[in-house]
């Protein structure tokens, strides 16, 4: 993929309401994060998940857009999900586009957008899909550049999960991580609002972007949050916006320091020696799962026992408890090393 970089700032902050509600909403809310953003986002078709809820302005606010980038300093952009949205953005003049998370999800739609943006050099951002495939995320981007767009960036707002969580989308950090082995220059954009789903969460959703390594933040704000047409609760006010921004500690990802280093080494070979123990000690557990495999061969007894489960989980978890461990990475951890096991007993009863 050929990427041309456009972001030349760290961290490079799009901020901006949910959505595009009133001209006085959009320019008062772009004067105030004047200064603290590179980029006004505001959405002017909303995706949303129910009819009757509010979709958007549409074409009306893409005026209004044009006024913030007239009287700000502020570049602007918006989610376009069909190839009429691109042209009418076009016309207006915005700055940049996104594509949004049920967009991406949409191979034909995808294409329709790189199509109508074919011979236009504006960069455009891709939300990660709806839910955790990276295929998907990667084939975006593939379009896009086959049409010869090349300031591309990534957007990762989280990804829906059906458990129980904190987070109104799950982080997953490990996919950005991914995305970023697969195309090292593509700039990846945390979008913190979205994975939280509310204000309280952003601040140390957006540090953790930054431990990560992240290029920048995409951060809803607005001026009055809790009269926010959409997503009310994720919104923050400018003024807090520019605490976050304020309060975030960037870090070096090479250390300058050769003592630093040496310090860091150390650590990474006690860590190696851990490792290399829980490997060790892995192994000699199989030893025993492979005797008793053949125990219960040998008595015809079921593979699964239940309560020995129940029994080996409480009991860790007592353990973890006392050390002071997290008791669900510890749960978690077991659940896949019983799994194994019972994978093991099977190979083994199968023979
Ligand atoms: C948005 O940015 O307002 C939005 C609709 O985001 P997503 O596509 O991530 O849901
Ligand atoms: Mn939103």
């Amino acid at each position: 993929m050929e990427i041309k970089k456009f972001i030349n700032k760290k961290p490079y902050l799009i901020a901006g309401p949910c959505s595009a509600e009133s001209r006085e909403q959009l320019l008062a809310i772009a004067k105030l994060v004047e200064g603290t953003a590179d980029v006004f986002r505001a959405g002017v078709w909303k995706p949303r998940t129910k009819p009757n809820s509010f979709e958007g302005i549409g074409t009306e606010a893409l005026a209004w857009m044009k006024e913030v980038k007239q009287e700000t300093n502020l570049k602007v952009t918006t989610e376009v999900a069909t190839a009429k949205h691109v042209e009418l953005c076009l016309e207006a003049g915005i700055d940049m586009l996104w594509i949004g998370a049920r967009t991406t999800v949409n191979p034909f739609y995808v294409q329709e957008i790189a199509e109508a943006l074919k011979g236009v050099d504006i960069p455009v951002f891709v939300k990660n899909p709806i839910h955790p495939e990276l295929g998907l995320w990667m084939g975006a981007f593939e379009r896009l550049n086959n049409v010869g767009i090349k300031q591309l960036a990534a957007i990762h707002r989280g990804f829906y999960s059906y458990e129980k969580s904190v987070f109104r989308n799950d982080p997953k950090w490990e996919l950005p991580i991914k995305l970023r082995k697969e195309v090292r220059d593509l700039p990846i954009i945390c979008d913190p609002s979205h994975i939280a789903g509310k204000a309280t969460l952003i601040e140390d959703i957006a540090q953790t972007a930054m431990d990560i390594n992240l290029d920048g933040l995409m951060i809803e704000t607005h001026n009055n949050p809790h009269l926010a047409l959409s997503d009310a609760e994720q919104q923050v006010t400018p003024e807090k916006l520019k605490n976050i921004m304020q309060n975030l500690v960037l870090r070096d990802t090479k250390l300058r320091d050769e003592q630093f280093k040496d310090q860091l080494l150390n650590f990474r070979n006690h860590i190696d020696k851990f490792d290399k123990n829980i490997i060790e000690l892995l192994n000699s557990r199989k030893d025993i799962v492979k005797q008793i495999a053949d125990f219960k061969n040998e008595n015809k007894l079921t593979i699964f026992q239940i309560e020995r489960w129940f029994e080996i989980l409480s009991t860790r978890k007592e353990n973890a408890k006392l050390l002071g461990l997290d008791e669900e990475m510890v749960e978690e951890i077991f659940a896949l090393i019983h799994k194994y096991s019972i994978l093991t007993q099977t190979k083994i009863m199968r023979k």
